[in-house]
């Protein structure tokens, strides 16, 4: 059996990693071992063929009696100890999360339902660096693999709604610490009128006793249109990602331009788009309907009126749901070739834990 190493498994990415391998009794394929960063030494989740001890996550020399490594941890630890890896000789099979190594040319983005030929492909090869997607964008593409396929897309604009577990655990904790510190202060005033109440939340989300360590801003009662890092192209980092990561996923001969903006909001889990796409030529709603909704076994085509919509295409419906609904599905007053959209999902599951299972099982029957 293949040894498999596991970095950053407690992290938001890695313990559904982990939840996601037991449901479907991966583990019984290897023999895993478990790294941190804070714990080592420390028992090692209870799990079948796995040993006993956290070990330590900047030890090279452990990590390089693996197989296969599989990281969770982020892209600082990446940046770290990946190129040391690779120096000191270890020649194994390395899974991350995070986007480090993305748009390196000795890397594969995987996404299972949309590129899974390319990668068995590239194991063939012998490449030997998998890394899951930018979670908005493994989820876009999930939702319009129909449409992509059949090279009908000029091009897509993606305005996001992601969700704070989408930053980690550390900050989905503090959303829910912020919301306590706004529920605290409501219960103080039980007999403020609507104005008086919004005048007292807000003084009270702008000050400094308002947990806002990791997020550095409030993110209860607010929006924050920034996510990751400043691009020389006025781009959110996160912005810059989509179409760079889905062309070098779909290997487009041409660029397919994709370009929005990033959004951070309140919700818990579960990362929302409002899509324009814009066809290549005109098209009936009822074939675009068509070609999404067959595509792969997990987009989910959710009708455009709004019982279902409420329904079924909200964070708090898909949340810990493997399918990836889309809907609001229509041709909009811009001209015939215009569509509009909306998708969302779970950014834990497609959109970053679920390629990574995936990848392992190819690497492991390989
Ligand atoms: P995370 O929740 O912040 O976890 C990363 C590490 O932080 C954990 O492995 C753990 O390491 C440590 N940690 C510190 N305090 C913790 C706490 N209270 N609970 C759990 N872990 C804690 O990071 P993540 O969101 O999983 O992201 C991991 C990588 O995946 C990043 O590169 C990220 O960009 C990428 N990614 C994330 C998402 C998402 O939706 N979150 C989606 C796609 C890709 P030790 O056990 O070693 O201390």
């Amino acid at each position: 059996m293949k040894r498999v190493g596991f970095i950053g498994w407690r992290g938001m990415v890695g313990s559904v990693l982990m939840e996601r391998m037991k449901a479907e009794n991966d583990f019984s394929q290897m023999e895993s071992y478990f790294f941190s960063t804070s714990q080592t030494g420390e028992a090692a989740p209870q799990i079948i063929n796995a040993h006993d001890k956290l070990l330590s996550a900047m030890d090279s020399k452990e990590l390089a009696k693996m197989d296969i490594l599989v990281s969770c941890q982020g892209g600082d630890y990446t940046t770290e100890m990946f190129p040391l890896l690779r120096k000191e000789g270890w020649n194994g099979i390395w899974i991350d999360a995070a986007s480090t190594l993305r748009m390196k040319d000795d890397s594969v983005i995987v996404l299972d339902p949309v590129n899974r030929d390319f990668i068995q492909e590239s194991l063939h090869k012998g490449m030997k660096n998998f890394v899951g997607g930018n979670c908005t964008v493994s989820l876009l593409l999930i939702a319009l693999h129909g449409l992509f396929k059949e090279n009908l897309i000029e091009w897509v604009s993606s305005m996001t709604y992601q969700a704070a577990s989408g930053a980690g655990a550390k900050n989905m904790i503090e959303l829910l610490d912020q919301m306590k510190s706004v529920g605290t202060a409501f219960a103080a005033q039980p007999a403020a009128g609507a104005l008086e109440l919004e005048k007292q939340m807000t003084t009270l989300m702008n000050s400094s006793e308002f947990p806002t360590t990791n997020f550095g801003h409030p993110l209860a009662l607010n929006v924050l249109p920034w996510i990751d890092s400043e691009m020389p192209s006025g781009q959110s980092k996160e912005e810059w990602k989509a179409q760079v990561e889905a062309n070098k996923i779909l290997q487009t001969k041409s660029i397919i331009p994709i370009d929005g903006t990033c959004v951070r909001v309140g919700a818990l889990r579960c990362h929302s788009q409002g899509l324009t796409i814009k066809l290549k030529k005109s098209a009936h709603l009822s074939t675009v309907e068509e070609l999404i909704r067959n595509a792969n076994p997990w987009v989910k085509l959710v009708s455009n009126n709004k019982p279902e919509t409420l329904k079924e295409l909200t964070p708090g419906a898909v949340s810990g749901k493997m399918h990836v609904p889309i809907g609001r599905l229509r041709q909009m007053t811009l001209g015939e070739e215009y569509f509009n959209a909306f998708t969302i999902g779970d950014q834990l599951l497609w959109g970053a834990a679920e390629p990574l299972r995936c990848v392992l099982k190819q690497v492991l029957q390989s």
